[in-house]
């Protein structure tokens, strides 16, 4: 006789234990103690991704972005050691790598988004070896370092694929620092330094695009837009562009390097995209104000999963975290949901060893600073404050659903 199915009951089960997910189950259940809230997590590890770029740039530690799962998840959430496999929106279940099924009441789905290493051809193969380096992947970022420092002149390639992904100014900081890196070397004169984006513009806030490429013209970084990278051959060390010309047509760019630092295309997970929850895109379809889903009003979603029209990082996340996690407590007590997030979101851009332009901005790619302070001017203190402060702000403060902040403003 076949066993029972035995289903476990959450009231809050939250999919994904990184800065999304962490951050909304500690917000609630510091408002709610009691709430049972279980977190479904695979991993037990959890990585402070946007010092990534600095990792790679030999300005950061690797050991200093990782704390153990046990300790950054909140103490009276149940994890759940697994992964989320299948959703059933319907019957308000979810299926789990081992074979386990859960029920909710409320969902929050923050799984974050896939790199698709398999979307460029041979890159799966070629990265990690031949100078073919990835600040995406905690697994790669000390490789990046070990490149530049091994690099002695000669062509370095930086690619960017087609939007979204996430930390849309990582791939042009990494740049920044190689140049910055090469010029302290010496070695200036022997190098070639490009940046190709799948896109047609630097950065997607207007504003930014004028003294992002002063910064890229300073460091001598060849801009080349409308480049998408299709192949690597990391053995003959050639890389392969799709380039689409004004009037849309289409050509192959090949380019010898000696360096190439790769940020993978990106999507949302599998399980996500084979879902009810899915917008066309694959994204977790929710309300950008109230990040409430648009079909099933028992579900909510954040971060890089979700489909908030923003830039995905985990600077947004702050923001979005106290919102969603107000509108879960009125959603379980029945009242309307009067939380509404702006899209604020905010790219710290390295633009070398020391500096940063610190970009925020929110829906409409409205400029938004927080400090009084020219959001387009290149900043040390800014630097201090991206090595320094956030780190151990994210851990000790956002992670543990710590709500109190500075406003940020629209400037005339
Ligand atoms: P994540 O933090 O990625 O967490 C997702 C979690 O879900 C993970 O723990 C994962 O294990 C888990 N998960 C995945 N699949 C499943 C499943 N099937 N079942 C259960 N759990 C699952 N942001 C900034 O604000 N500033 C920066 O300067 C910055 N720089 C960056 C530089 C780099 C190189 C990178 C890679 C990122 C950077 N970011 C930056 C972006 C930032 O890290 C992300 O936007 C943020 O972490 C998103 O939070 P999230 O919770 O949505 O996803």
């Amino acid at each position: 006789m076949a066993k029972p199915e035995t289903t476990q009951h959450h009231t809050v089960v939250v999919i994904g234990a990184g800065a999304a997910g962490t951050s909304v189950a500690a917000s609630l259940l510091r408002q709610r103690p009691g709430l049972d809230v279980a977190i479904v997590e695979p991993s037990d590890v959890h990585y402070y991704q946007p010092a990534f770029t600095l990792v790679g740039g030999g300005a950061y530690s690797l050991a200093k972005t990782a704390r153990p799962q046990a300790e950054t998840l909140p103490d009276n959430a149940r994890w759940v050691r697994a992964a989320v496999t299948e959703l059933q929106p319907d019957t308000n279940t979810l299926l789990l790598s081992d074979g386990r099924k859960l029920a909710y009441d409320i969902l929050v789905v923050t799984p974050g988004l896939k790199l698709n290493w398999d979307g460029v051809e041979g890159l799966r193969d070629a990265i990690g070896r031949n100078g073919v380096c990835s600040n995406y992947d905690p697994a790669m970022a000390e490789y990046t370092w070990q490149c530049l420092k091994a690099f002695q002149g000669g062509k370095a390639l930086f690619t960017q694929p087609p939007a979204p992904i996430k930390c849309a100014g990582a791939p042009q900081k990494i740049a920044y620092l190689a140049a910055d890196y090469v010029r302290k070397k010496g070695l200036s004169g022997s190098s070639e330094l490009k940046f190709y984006a799948a896109g047609g513009a630097l950065f997607s806030v207007p504003d930014f695009v004028p003294p992002l490429t002063q910064v890229a013209k300073r460091h001598n970084v060849g801009l080349l837009m409308n480049h998408n990278l299709v192949a690597v051959d990391g053995k003959n060390k050639v890389a392969t562009f799709r380039f689409t010309n004004s009037a849309g047509e289409v050509s192959e760019v090949k380019e010898n390097f000696d360096f190439l630092h790769v940020t993978p295309p990106q999507c949302a997970p599998d399980f996500i995209r084979n879902s009810a929850l899915a917008n066309a895109e694959g994204w977790v379809e929710v309300d950008q104000h109230s990040m409430q889903h648009v079909r099933y009003d028992n579900v909510f979603s954040l971060g890089d999963a979700s489909s908030l029209p923003t830039s995905k990082t985990a600077a947004a996340v702050r923001k979005q975290s106290p919102v969603a996690a107000a509108n879960i407590l009125a959603r379980l007590s029945g009242r309307g949901l009067d939380a509404s997030y702006d899209g604020y979101t905010s790219c710290p851009v390295v633009t070398g060893y020391g500096t940063v332009m610190l970009a925020e901005f929110i829906y409409g790619g409205k400029v938004t600073p927080t400090l009084p302070l020219s959001p387009f001017k290149e900043s040390r203190f800014y630097w201090h404050v991206k090595k320094r402060v956030l780190p151990p702000f994210y851990f000790d403060y956002m992670l543990k659903g710590k709500e109190g902040d500075i406003a940020h403003k629209a400037i005339d």
